[in-house]
C-alpha cells in the first residue's frame, strides 16, 4: 500500500497537477484552480480570503492571520502559484503528474515554488489547529504571474488594492532559507536582497533583399554580432553589503582569512550551492530568444532578440547606457520590462528570529546573508515600503544540485525537506 503522505507534500502534489504554466507575454494557463484551492484551504482554518482577478484566469488570493499581539505591524506571507514551461520530452516523469519517487516530490513547481506554497499553508494549520495565533497580523498572498514579472498578479494586487497591506513592514517569501553544504557543514542561505531586473529587446534593422544579392548590411548578422558580443560580456564584479558580508561567512567557514582567496574561487568551492551565488557578484546578460526572418532566400530587414539583464541593485541606468556601448549605436533597444533590486542588512529583528528558527531545528548550522540573482514579487511589495526576504526552509543534502532544479528538469524537492520547512516555518510564526 502507498506510504500516507505528510499534509505539505501532499498540498504541494495537488498545486503540481494544476498546469499553471506561465509562457510570458500575456500567454498563460491561468492559475485559477490553484488559488481557488488555496482559497479552501485558507476557509477552512476560519480565515477570510479575498480572490482578485488582473485579467480572465490570473486570480491572486489575499488572507488576513490576526495575530497574538494585532497592534504590532503586520507581516505579509506571500507565495506564488503560476510556473515556468516545463517541456515533458525532456523530463524523466510527468511535469505536471505529482509524482513520488525516492522519498522526493516531482514536478514543475516542486521548488519554485508549489512547495512553499504548500508550507504555507500548513505552518499556519499547524497553529490554527494548536489553539494558537501567530506573534502578530500576518496577510497570507498567493500571487498569480510572478514567472512574467507580476503585472498580472503581485504588482496588480499591490496598485489596486494596497490597503490589503495596510500596517505591513515586512514580507517573507521565496528562493532563500535553504542549505547548501559548505567545507562539510550546513549553511543555511537567507535571503536579504535581490538584484534588479531590465528585460531587453535588441532590434537590428536593415534592407529585405533576395538571398541570393550581396547585402552588406544584413539586420541578422548585425544582431547575431550584438548577442554575442553581449552574451560573452564578462562583468566585474561589484560587492555590496550582502555579498561582502556572504563573502567574509564563506571565508570563515572555509578556515581562510577574508580576502585572500578570490570571490569566484571561495564560491567554487562551495560545490553545488555556487549555482545560486556567482550571479550575484555581478551583472548578468544572457540572451534568450531569437527572432528573424521567414523563408530562407529573403533576407529581413529585422532581427531580434530578447536578453535577460539582472544587474545590482541602483545600477539599472548605468547598465543600459554600458549594453548600448557593448551593442553598438545602430541597435535599438527597447525595455520591456524593468524592475527595481533589493537590499535589507542582514540585521534587525527579524532576521534573527529567522536565523534562530533555523537554528533551532538545525543547531550547529550556519546561517548566511544572500542576494539573490534573480526577482521575486517582493519588488512588488517594496513599492509598500514592505522589506522582503527569502526564507523558504528546506534542510537539503549536498547531492541534489538544488540550484539546478529552479526553471530546470526534473524539478524535485526532498519530502523530508518540506516537513523540515513546514516545522520551521510555524516556529518562526509564532516568534516573529
Ligand atoms: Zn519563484
Amino acid at each position: 500500500m502507498a506510504e500516507q503522505l505528510e499534509d505539505t507534500a501532499r498540498i504541494a502534489r495537488d498545486l503540481i497537477r494544476f498546469d499553471t504554466t506561465n509562457h510570458g507575454e500575456g500567454r498563460s494557463n491561468g492559475e485559477t484552480e490553484a488559488a481557488e484551492y488555496l482559497e479552501a484551504e485558507l476557509r477552512s482554518m476560519g480565515l477570510a480570503p479575498q480572490l482578485f482577478d488582473a485579467a480572465p484566469g490570473r486570480t491572486s488570493v489575499v488572507a488576513r492571520v490576526e495575530g497574538a499581539d494585532p497592534s504590532r505591524p503586520a507581516l505579509v506571507l506571500h507565495g506564488h502559484t503560476d510556473v515556468v514551461p516545463a517541456d515533458p520530452a525532456n523530463w524523466t516523469v510527468d511535469p505536471f503528474g505529482g509524482e513520488v519517487r525516492d522519498g522526493l516530490l516531482w514536478g514543475r513547481g516542486a521548488v519554485d515554488m508549489k512547495d512553499m506554497d504548500a508550507m504555507i499553508i500548513t505552518a499556519l494549520r499547524d497553529i490554527h489547529d494548536a489553539g494558537k495565533r501567530p506573534a502578530r497580523d500576518v496577510i497570507v498572498a498567493f500571487f498569480s504571474d510572478e514567472e512574467n514579472g507580476g503585472d498580472f498578479g503581485a504588482h496588480h494586487v499591490v496598485d489596486a488594492h494596497p490597503e490589503l497591506f495596510a500596517g505591513a513592514s515586512e514580507a517573507i517569501s521565496e528562493v532563500g532559507g535553504y542549505s547548501i553544504d559548505v567545507a562539510g557543514r550546513r549553511a543555511y542561505l537567507l535571503q536579504t536582497g535581490e538584484k534588479a531586473l531590465l528585460w531587453i529587446k535588441l532590434i537590428a534593422r536593415g534592407p529585405a533583399a533576395h538571398g541570393s544579392r550581396l547585402v552588406r548590411d544584413n539586420a541578422v548578422t548585425r544582431l547575431a554580432e550584438a548577442v554575442s558580443a553581449l552574451g560573452r560580456t564578462d562583468w566585474p564584479i561589484e560587492l555590496t553589503g550582502t555579498t561582502d558580508g556572504m563573502l567574509t561567512e564563506l571565508a570563515r567557514l572555509h578556515g581562510v582569512e577574508p580576502g585572500s582567496v578570490e570571490p569566484d574561487e571561495l564560491l567554487r568551492r562551495t560545490g553545488t550551492g555556487a549555482g545560486f551565488l556567482y550571479g550575484a557578484l555581478r551583472t548578468t546578460s544572457n540572451p534568450t530568444v531569437l527572432q528573424a526572418g521567414y523563408k530562407h532566400n529573403v533576407v529581413p530587414d529585422r532581427a531580434e532578440a530578447l536578453v535577460d539583464i539582472r544587474v545590482l541593485p541602483g545600477e539599472e541606468d548605468r547598465v543600459l547606457a554600458e549594453v548600448q556601448r557593448i551593442v553598438g549605436s545602430d541597435i535599438e533597444i527597447e525595455t520591456m520590462h524593468r524592475d527595481v533590486g533589493l537590499e535589507n542588512p542582514f540585521s534587525g529583528d527579524l532576521v534573527e528570529r529567522m536565523s534562530n528558527a533555523l537554528l533551532r531545528a538545525d543547531p550547529g548550522a550556519a546561517v548566511l546573508p544572500y542576494l539573490l540573482s534573480g526577482g521575486t514579487d517582493n519588488k512588488a511589495l517594496s513599492k509598500l515600503g514592505i522589506a522582503g526576504y527569502g526564507f523558504a526552509p528546506l534542510q537539503l543534502t549536498g547531492d541534489l544540485d538544488f540550484p539546478a532544479m529552479f526553471h530546470g528538469v526534473d524539478e524535485r524537492v526532498p519530502l523530508s525537506a518540506l516537513t523540515f520547512g513546514r516545522r520551521v516555518l510555524g516556529d518562526l510564526l509564532l516568534d516573529c
